[in-house]
């Protein structure tokens, strides 16, 4: 009789949950993952989490890209743990490699530079690749020409907090194109000239700009730039907003100018100051409900909405270390 009441009682304690494929509507919508064949066991870390606390639910597809070609049993581990279809795409060579224009002797020297300085993957070329394909080249893969939305997931990340929405659909019904769950101050020593390029481009493309936008939020009092972006590895956007006329011509003034490989610009403040340029705040959402953790940061629900995360609420870095975290300002910041 006790193990017959206990059963019970766990029972009233386990949450279940429909299987919403079939019976719900569905966002015309995917995870975007850039990863190596060496990233395997931190994917599977994270693919595991994200299933159970979403997408054992929803069954989203999944499309991998890669510099390199994917190894048989990258995709076979991968399909194991996965609710979702998987598609594995080659980045072709034209969207990881120097462009005609770029003095490639300058950029080793700017990285032997940045090396001895000790600058964040300062020497790193690889790197430098990664950002310029996240800033452009991503969203203009042919594996994603059929979407509307991703969801940018790295290997290695941790999602802590079950969650019992679409936020694709959220993002849709809400007329969002940009959703983001943690934002920090940029080092300056990565994206020396990216303010003055990109006011540059403001000037020449004023009619571009719309008059309602979000430059308010990674301006100083000075009018300079205060570093503010929105940490890239975790993304919910629209595609139809990268792709669009605007962001793509200030890709495009942005990589003319060099930074991607003369200094190091990445793509998480590249992202960033497009989403200022064009879009204004109620397009931009801080998930906040999404535990969701990248090495070191956290963002973490507080209050009530912890009960279903396993993160510590006191570690969210808007409330952890505020001066580094630029997600209260933006809450601040009044509608349009
Ligand atoms: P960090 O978050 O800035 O420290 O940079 P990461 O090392 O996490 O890289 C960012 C993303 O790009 C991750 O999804 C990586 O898996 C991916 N990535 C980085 N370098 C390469 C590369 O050379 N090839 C491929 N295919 N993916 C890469
Ligand atoms: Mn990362």
């Amino acid at each position: 009789a006790a193990a017959f009441t206990e059963t019970l009682v766990v029972k009233e304690t386990v949450v279940v949950h429909e299987d919403l494929s079939e019976s719900q509507e569905k966002a015309n919508a995917a995870f975007v993952i850039l990863t190596r064949n060496k990233d395997l066991k931190d994917l599977r870390e994270t693919l595991i989490q994200l299933e159970d606390r979403l997408n054992r639910r929803y069954h989203y597809p999944y499309v991998f890209l890669n510099n390199e070609p994917f190894s048989d049993e990258f995709k076979a581990k991968i399909r194991n743990v996965v609710s979702g279809e998987c598609e594995f795409g080659l980045i072709p060579t034209e969207h990881w490699s120097y462009p005609d224009f770029i003095n490639q002797t300058r950029a080793a020297e700017a990285r032997k530079d940045m090396a001895e300085r000790k600058i964040i993957y300062g020497g790193n070329e690889s790197y430098r690749h990664m950002c310029r394909y996240e800033s452009g080249f991503f969203f203009r893969h042919p594996l994603m020409d059929k979407y509307k939305w991703y969801w940018r997931v790295e290997p290695g990340v941790k999602f802590a907090c079950d969650i019992d929405y679409d936020p694709f659909l959220f993002m849709e019904k809400n007329d969002k194109k940009y959703g983001f769950t943690i934002s920090i101050k940029e080092y300056i020593e990565t994206i020396p000239s990216l303010w003055e390029t990109t006011m540059n481009y403001m000037k020449e493309n004023e009619a571009k700009i719309p008059e309602k936008n979000l430059m308010e939020f990674v301006t100083n009092k000075d009018g300079g730039y205060n570093l503010c972006h929105f940490w890239s590895n975790f993304e919910i956007g629209s595609l139809d907003f990268l792709r669009s006329d605007q962001y793509v011509s200030y890709f495009d003034y942005l990589d003319r100018a060099g930074g991607f490989f003369y200094e190091r610009w990445g793509d998480a403040p590249v992202h960033s100051l497009g989403v200022a340029m064009f879009l204004n705040k109620n397009e931009v959402h801080w998930f906040e409900d999404i535990g969701y953790f990248h090495g070191p940061l956290w963002n973490c629900p507080k209050g009530k909405a912890n009960d279903k995360c396993w993160c510590p609420e006191e570690e969210s870095i808007e409330i952890k270390n505020k001066g580094w975290s630029c997600t209260l300002d933006f809450v601040d910041l009044p509608n349009p």
